[in-house]
């Protein structure tokens, strides 16, 4: 299945990459790299294979920091292809800092992200009619919950706030 609106972020982020090209870069970067979204890329937000003309953009950081993050990470992978281009050492050395200082590109590209993506606790719901208890990782929901079983039952199946889920505590796994 195509997801388009990821095609059309990497519409823009190919022009990104002309744009900054000619603006940062006099226009040094072949325009025969790619650019992709790497869905099993965590540890880093992005990547640089030059045997493979490749640019990899972090799919799960994109969706956690969105589009500007994305933008940051193209330009630091760019600058790398700079140094690459210049037959510099390309790795985070002194002058990949010291030029990113002057161009605005970030250093770093790892965002926090979670290690553990499971959190060690729950929140403990009650139902207040037939007292299921129901655990859910967050705090607040965009909507409140309430009990599914009551508003099948009891309800239709529609949201009813008769059977909304009151918090009773956090839990910690040992
Ligand atoms: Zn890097
Ligand atoms: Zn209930």
């Amino acid at each position: 299945m195509r997801d388009t609106s990821l095609e059309s972020v990497l519409e823009h982020l190919n022009e990104h990459y002309r744009a900054v090209n000619r603006s940062k870069f006099d226009d040094v970067l072949p325009d025969t790299y790619r650019i992709e979204f790497n869905p099993y890329l965590r540890r880093l937000t992005g990547r640089i294979t030059y045997s493979m003309r490749l640019i990899e953009i972090s799919l799960y950081h994109y969706r956690q920091y969105g589009y500007a993050d994305a933008l940051a990470t193209l330009e630091h992978e760019m600058l790398h292809l700079y140094l690459h281009m210049l037959g510099r050492p390309s790795g985070h050395n002194n002058l990949f800092k010291q030029a990113a200082k002057t161009m605005g590109i970030r250093v770093f590209h790892d965002n926090v992200y979670p290690k553990n993506r499971t959190p060690r606790h729950r929140y403990v719901f009650e139902c207040p009619r037939c007292s299921r208890m129901v655990f859910r990782r967050r705090h607040r929901a965009a909507n409140p919950l309430a009990c599914g079983i009551c508003c099948r039952e009891h309800a239709g199946g529609a949201w009813d706030n008769r059977f909304q889920l009151q918090l009773i505590e956090k839990v910690k796994f040992a």
